[in-house]
């Protein structure tokens, strides 16, 4: 039977960042009771069947703005509509300021096994200028509360490319959070949306961005401590020590299929890529209102999806894998891309995987384009 992902979507927060754009409300918390009703009842009416579940993922938002019961609420509805496998990947997403030992006990005794911190950065004057609600020392706090009430696996959320951040911002960043030892570290670079208050900001040059270059000197310098310390790079953005890969992400990577469940969620489901209404109110009166038919894949489609999500792997596509799913050796599927990216020094292959070389690593998007 195939396994599948759950991702359950809860869009609140405190107070929006100034670089967010996803969907996200603040000043709604009211309409929480609501959204977890409708939220129960899109998981209880949804009719996909023959499989079980190896990965649950609450991200947002903020999961831990909403009461803990209700995150629990939805948490038992999965497990009693699904059958979710025993050693299942459970994951809550929380921001410092926003949780307590008793919230984080809840979670844990409900059967989450793995929290993801958002901290973003540990200098107080980087955390201001991106709007973050908190500051180094409620991200200290909430992580050693999570461990002192039994989380095992803990990841922390990192960024570069901040407005003024410094290579020493970053290292000061990545020191203390290795200090504290989390098993996992996510660390992406700011890309700044149109329209969001920061981008704004920039607009009338508040700050300075970080040079092209001097963000690469940021993403090497991070992964060289990174790796120093036993985080073992396993996508561009994604460091862990062994055996602590999230499954969630990997799920994504390795184009595995998932359900998603609350306002603006994506599923991927039988080759077909679709997401709920991005509107709260439509959501909460209406689960399946203006549900959105993103892709219906063809098999070029989903080949070429499957070499892109592949990549971003620091193992990338085994070619066994592309084989027995495909039934096509893919050196010979995509030869003309493959060796032309070769030449250029930004793939490789070796007798089973067709992998980022350095260099390919830092031009990625070069890569991606050959496959969309
Ligand atoms: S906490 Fe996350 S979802 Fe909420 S506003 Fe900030 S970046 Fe956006």
């Amino acid at each position: 039977m195939k396994k599948i992902g759950i991702y359950v979507h809860i869009p609140f927060c405190k107070r929006k960042c100034k670089y967010c754009d996803f969907v996200s409300f603040e000043n709604c918390l009211d309409s929480q009771d609501e959204y977890i009703n409708s939220l129960l009842k899109e998981i209880e009416d949804c009719d996909k069947t023959g499989f079980t579940v190896n990965t649950i993922y609450f991200g947002g938002g903020t999961p831990s703005v909403i009461s803990e019961d209700l995150i629990v609420k939805v948490l038992e509805k999965i497990k009693t509509k699904f059958t979710v496998e025993e050693d299942c990947e459970i994951t809550i997403e929380v921001n410092p300021g926003t949780v307590n030992k008793e919230k984080l006990e809840t979670y844990y005794k409900a059967g989450f096994n793995r929290i993801s911190i958002g901290l973003q950065s540990s200098s107080e004057r980087l955390l201001k200028i991106i709007g973050r609600i908190h500051n180094y020392e409620e991200f200290y706090n909430c992580l050693k509360m999570a461990r002192e009430v039994g989380f095992e696996n803990i990841n922390v959320d990192l960024m570069l490319g901040l407005p003024n951040q410094t290579n020493d911002d970053l290292v000061d960043s990545l020191n203390k959070v290795i200090f504290l030892n989390p098993n996992h570290i996510s660390l992406y670079s700011l890309i700044l949306e149109e329209n969001t208050p920061l981008e704004k900001e920039m607009r009338i040059d508040l700050y300075k961005l970080p040079t092209d270059d001097e963000e690469r000197d940021m993403y090497d310098t991070a992964k060289k401590i990174l790796e120093r310390n036993g985080y073992i790079q396993y996508e561009i953005s994604n460091f862990a020590k062994k055996g602590f890969e999230s499954k969630h992400n990997l799920n994504c990577w390795n184009q595995e299929e998932y359900l998603g469940f609350g306002v603006a969620a994506h599923s991927y489901f039988d080759k077909v890529r679709y997401s709920n209404t991005t509107n709260l109110q439509d959501y909460i009166v209406n689960q399946k209102a203006n549900v959105t038919i993103n892709e219906v894949q063809t098999p070029e489609g989903e080949k070429k999806e499957y070499m892109m999500l592949g990549l971003r792997k620091l193992e990338g596509v085994s070619i066994s894998a592309f084989e027995r799913k495909f039934e096509i050796n893919p050196l010979f599927y995509f030869r003309f891309e493959i060796s032309k990216l070769v030449d250029e020094d930004l793939l490789e292959v070796d007798l089973d995987n067709i992998r980022m070389t350095r260099r390919g690593l830092d031009l990625a998007n070069i890569i991606f384009e050959e496959f969309i």
